[in-house]
């Protein structure tokens, strides 16, 4: 796919002639497993079966295991000089660029991402990730601690080993990358385990990942359900980290599996219930509007940052809700495959009954706006923007994690009620505050209790910049220099030189 598509028309007749691999890729090639089980891939852009998925159970888990270990254990990856490393790797963010349309076309069609964000934001973003920590291999160095003339005392960062990653359906390929491209730079294997609503585009990233030059072995990926592949990773004894990126309550289990197997160190990245906190000082009123409703309704709320709550005083309450109803309007979603689509569609048939379960189950405040599944593509999963205002922050639909495109609203009469209220769900991923003061806007990004806040602005996000929470969302970080150190092991060093 080099030539690019346009109209959904043409996206669709690719589409058509697309003959996606569905099978693990271990040890350098795509392979089957004998008692393989298949399970349907739907496309919720349309409700049809996009592809048969081969879930290869604990067996394929054990022979990527294995094959990862190999790898990891002649040091065919983890001893070639860092240089060449990198080298290969950027030949691999290279290739992620030059398939932008095949792998960008996955997205629309596995979990009803919008085509046009899907070639711009996933794909540059999974590049840039890759090309990042390739330029990191040879920037980061060790350390030599004061040492007696007579002996050197080091602090070295070794790779961990064999590095199980397991991560959602969202942003599916910059979320892998932002787990392996880190732990392939620091010499590790890995043994990616992506969702069962996304399978297609990790395999096509593990074709390009051969094709760059990463030795065979050091990259799987090994496509399954949560309960056969997932579990069978996190449990495995001899994987030596899981990176895990997902719903809290998956983020438990596989605590609980690591524990009970190995003790194989964990890092969690689970839900969120972001707040932006709402001033009657806002300076830029127009770019509030603007951002809250992007934080929502960008990629059907489907984002674990998603700004899904709404804290505003009082005394500016009804304009902005007013606006953010106006907002909406904007962000009623369309075909996936249409390059002027903003808002697509709810990755699965479950999430969005889940949601609107949620929406008939809450008795707190009035929908304003949407509230209901709409089908701009026939058989397809969609919800309008929603918002509800007037919520009770104590009630369901404001302290549990919707993962769609709803957000509540509530009031606060004084800073600290504010800063409570803010604070006050298991959650701790993200944060926003809004307002003119600088002094209140510091004293919030301090106290605030979460792992990336913003002052006046919301989501912006970078590669160098760590990502992650606090409380129910667990404790990794991905991105910036600190995820280096998520997928390394210190070791202290002394050598005498007396004897010598
Ligand atoms: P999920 O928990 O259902 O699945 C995540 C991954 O875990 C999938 O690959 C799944 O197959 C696997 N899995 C399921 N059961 C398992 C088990 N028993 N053992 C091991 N693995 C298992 O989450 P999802 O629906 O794919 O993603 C949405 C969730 O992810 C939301 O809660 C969202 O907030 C969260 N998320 C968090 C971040 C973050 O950085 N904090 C980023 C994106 C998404």
């Amino acid at each position: 796919m080099t030539e690019r598509a346009g109209s959904a028309h043409e996206w669709l007749a690719r589409a058509a002639a697309w003959m996606p691999e569905t099978r693990a890729f271990i040890d350098g090639g795509f392979v089957s497993f004998a008692g393989a089980t298949r399970f349907e891939t739907i496309a919720p852009r349309d409700g049809s079966v996009l592809a048969l998925i081969e879930d290869g159970g604990a067996p394929a888990v054990d022979a990527a295991v294995a094959a990862a270990r190999a790898a990891f254990d002649d040091g065919r990856w983890r001893r070639m000089p860092p240089r060449q490393r990198a080298e290969i790797m950027r030949r691999f963010a290279d290739l992620v660029l030059e398939h932008r349309d095949e792998l960008a076309l996955a997205e629309p069609l596995d979990v009803g991402k919008p085509i046009a964000e899907a070639s711009t934001t996933d794909v540059n973003e999974t590049a840039e990730a890759i090309r990042w920590y390739a330029d990191a291999i040879d920037k980061v160095h060790d350390e030599v601690l004061s040492s007696p003339e007579h002996a050197l005392l080091t602090v070295t960062r070794e790779p961990m080993g064999v590095i199980g990653a397991i991560v959602p359906w969202n942003f599916s390929i910059i979320i892998a990358a932002w787990k392996f491209a880190p732990a392939l730079a620091t010499g590790n294997s890995v043994v990616l385990k992506p969702s069962e609503l996304s399978t297609l585009p990790a395999l096509i990233l593990a074709r390009l990942a051969a094709e760059a030059g990463i030795p065979d072995g050091v990259f799987n990926v090994v496509p399954g359900l949560g309960d056969s592949v997932g579990s069978a990773l996190a449990r495995h004894p001899d994987v030596d980290k899981i990176a895990f990126t997902g719903s809290t309550a998956t983020a438990r289990r596989v605590v609980m599996d690591a524990a009970g197997s190995n003790m194989k160190a964990v890092s969690i990245e689970a839900g969120g219930k972001s707040p932006h906190v709402v001033f009657d000082d806002v300076e830029d009123w127009e770019r509030l509007v603007d951002t809250i409703a992007g934080s929502i309704f960008y990629n059907a709320g489907q984002a674990c940052t998603a700004g899904s709550r709404v804290l505003v005083h009082e005394s500016v309450h009804e304009r902005l809700v007013a606006d953010l109803v106006a907002k909406a309007a904007s962000w009623m979603p369309g075909d996936p495959l249409a390059a002027a689509t903003q808002m697509g569609a709810i990755a699965s048939r479950r999430q969005l009954d889940g949601m609107l379960a949620k929406l008939d189950a809450n008795r707190s405040g009035a929908v304003v706006t949407g509230g209901r599944a709409v089908a701009p593509v026939a058989g397809g999963f969609y919800l309008e923007p929603t918002i509800i205002d007037g919520v009770d922050t104590a009630a369901p639909i404001a302290q549990e994690e919707v993962f769609g495109p709803v957000l509540t609203v509530s009031t606060f009469r004084d800073e600290g009620e504010a800063l409570r209220l803010a604070n006050d769900t298991v959650y701790g991923l993200a944060a926003g505050v809004w307002t003119g003061s600088l002094s209140r806007a510091h004293r919030f990004t301090r106290e605030l209790r979460a792992g990336i806040v913003w002052a006046n602005d919301f989501n912006a996000l970078g590669i160098d910049r760590p990502f992650g929470g606090v409380k129910g969302t667990g404790a990794g970080r991905d991105k910036g220099v600190q995820a280096l150190t998520q997928y390394t092991t210190t070791k202290t060093s002394w050598v005498d030189f007396r004897g010598a």
